[in-house]
């Protein structure tokens, strides 16, 4: 468990404790800082000084998202340590450079900021707050930037666990999927310590393309998933679309075309559509995971008693996929709950 510390000098912190520097690849980009009380916008410009020496980076979840984002951090020329449950998913990392330890713990011993890419609220809390846990080896002037989907309460459990040691915490969602965690293109949605949020915006902006500050904890994790039910939506009415159009008579192929070219058109269904019309579903973002975000984005509608049919309808759906084995397939292989439906 982790020990209650009172009295911690934030105010001290925020000024003695780590400051990253910019490791020698990085290129700058814009950034956007949505600020929630003000609606203002900000935009930040990073300073370049290719000779200091980066923080030392702990990230705990090598599955999808992490490694590709852990791996940019590396080739970035941070000092990256890595934990991951399944050890082997340790090993390219450790290949191109980052440290390995044993437990979340031992990372967050012995690093100044610990990142964590975990599958679902909870593995995100127990490699936060269980035996061996990463809150057991945080203490002041340290930081957890959970990166995970999960929903607000969880958060807020990780948030409490992490500030009883003294250490800031962050919550930081991302939206895009396994190419843009590749090409550094993610969409950081933080909330938490600002102070935090400052000093990691060196590795946000390796990893992302645009980071947003939206106050406190819990807005950041309700941001996602509020983003991922309209995107679960939204598959779910294209799979829909796909089928009538094959049963009229219509090539699904050209639908995609069609669309592509118009007011509705979106890189997912570009992306995706031509090997749905295949029946080909190659894992970006896994179907368990997007009826996960369905699940509490229907909490989170619930906790503020909203009526939310249309993201009731196409999680039936998801569980559906889920129940024919679906999960670790791509969630565009929701389309096959909806042929089982036909066939019904
Ligand atoms: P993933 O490939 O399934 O990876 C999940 C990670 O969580 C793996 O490192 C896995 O470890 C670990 N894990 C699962 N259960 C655990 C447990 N009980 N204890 C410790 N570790 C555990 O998922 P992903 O696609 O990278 O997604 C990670 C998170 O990002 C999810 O919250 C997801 O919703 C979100 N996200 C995903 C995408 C996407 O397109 N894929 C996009 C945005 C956000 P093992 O390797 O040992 O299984």
């Amino acid at each position: 468990m982790v020990s209650l510390m009172r009295g911690v000098n934030y105010a001290a912190m925020a000024t003695s404790s780590f400051c990253p520097s910019l490791p020698q690849h990085f290129k700058p980009t814009p950034i956007i800082n949505f600020h929630q009380s003000s609606f203002s916008f900000k935009v930040f410009s990073s300073q370049s000084s290719a000779d200091e020496v980066p923080t030392r980076v702990g990230f705990l979840g090598l599955g999808i998202m992490g490694s590709p984002m852990a791996q940019n951090l590396i080739k970035a020329g941070c000092d990256v340590t890595v934990w991951n449950r399944t050890k082997s998913k340790c090993d390219p990392l450790i290949d191109l450079g980052a440290k390995y330890k044993p437990s979340p713990a031992e990372v967050a011993a012995s690093c100044d900021v610990t990142f964590a890419m975990l599958a679902d609220p909870e593995s995100a809390m127990v490699v936060a707050c269980g035996e061996d846990g990463a809150a057991n080896g945080m203490s002041p002037g340290k930081g957890y930037v959970d990166v995970s989907t999960v929903d607000g309460p969880t958060s807020k459990l990780i948030n409490g666990q992490i500030k009883e040691t003294g250490a800031l915490f962050l919550e930081a969602p991302v939206s895009g999927s396994k190419k843009p965690a590749e090409d550094g293109q993610l969409i950081f949605l933080t909330a938490g310590d600002k102070a935090l949020y400052e000093r990691v915006a060196t590795y946000l902006d390796i990893m992302g393309k645009s980071r947003f500050y939206l106050g406190d904890v819990g807005n950041g994790a309700a941001m996602k998933l509020v983003v991922n039910m309209i995107m679960g939506s939204m598959m779910t009415s294209f799979a829909e679309g796909l089928l009538l159009s094959e049963k009229v008579g219509l090539d699904p192929s050209v639908v995609v075309e069609v669309i592509s070219q118009g007011a509705i058109s979106a890189p997912m269904f570009s992306l995706k559509g031509p090997a749905m019309v295949q029946s080909k579903y190659p894992t970006a973002f896994p179907l368990k995971h997007q009826q996960k975000d369905m699940r509490l984005a229907l909490g989170l509608a619930e906790s503020v008693s909203q009526s939310t049919p249309i993201a009731a309808a196409a999680n039936e759906l998801y569980k559906v996929a889920k129940s024919h084995g679906l999960s670790d397939s791509d969630f565009s292989a929701v389309i096959e709950a909806l042929k089982v439906k036909l066939k019904d």
